[in-house]
């Protein structure tokens, strides 16, 4: 059973994760400021931490720096209330392995916990880079480069950049899409794909001569390198 230590000084969401964590069979401690966190991380073992950035008495970017000067290895999942670039940044920076933004559907969490804890059982060997083109993307600290040149994105870019360059030259619906990289199905119509769509390509192509994601009209949407 993996042990995981939560910390959250917010009583609602720290019961939320902690119910549902549990509910999937996960072992939970949970530590409401920096202080306690630090007496439990150096006390016991836990396969994985996560961590709120704003925290009573600290924050949880310095937690995750301090914690990765002696630890290296256990995986680390940011929690945010705001979606700030600059703070994904520093988190990743500071040793986090992912990041999440407030408010999340719990399903979201578990599946990145899920992942956190499949990869730190892959042989390092493994290649966490996936190419296509001039393309790079690192899937361990969720960075993109084009070229050489880093590509800024926010959670949900990437998720879409990762399922294009795990399938590339397939066609992906909208559906498949909004399934794949947001969970759960939209009744409310898939528009926003195209949004999300249009904010990514913006990023990937636009100071450079190739596209790499074509539209299909009336299908999708389908990474392919055109030379
Ligand atoms: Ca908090």
């Amino acid at each position: 059973m993996n042990y995981i230590c939560l910390v959250e000084d917010e009583q609602k969401v720290a019961g939320f994760i902690c119910k549902g964590l549990e509910e999937n069979r996960y072992k939970v401690k949970t530590a409401k400021n920096g202080e306690e966190a630090e007496a439990f991380i150096s006390a016991e073992k836990f396969d994985l931490l996560i961590l709120d950035v704003m925290l009573p008495d600290t924050n949880g970017i310095d937690l995750c720096r301090k914690v990765r000067l002696t630890d290296q290895q256990t995986p680390i999942l940011m929690l945010s209330a705001l979606e700030q670039v600059q703070n994904k940044v520093s988190g990743l920076k500071a040793g986090a392995d992912d990041y999440l933004v407030k408010p999340f559907h719990f399903g979201e969490l578990l599946a990145r916990i899920e992942a956190l804890l499949r990869r730190k059982h892959v042989p390092a060997t493994e290649d966490h880079i996936l190419e296509f083109d001039d393309l790079k993307l690192d899937t361990w600290s969720n960075t993109a480069e084009r070229a050489g040149r880093q590509i800024v994105l926010t959670a949900k870019e990437y998720g879409l950049l990762e399922l294009f360059m795990r399938n590339p030259n397939k066609l992906l619906s909208r559906d498949y899409i909004a399934e794949k990289v947001w969970g759960i199905d939209f009744d409310t119509g898939t528009n926003f794909i195209d949004v999300y769509m249009n904010y990514l390509r913006k990023k990937i192509e636009k100071d450079f001569k190739r596209k790499l994601i074509h539209t299909v009209i009336g299908m999708g949407y389908i990474m392919r390198a055109e030379r």
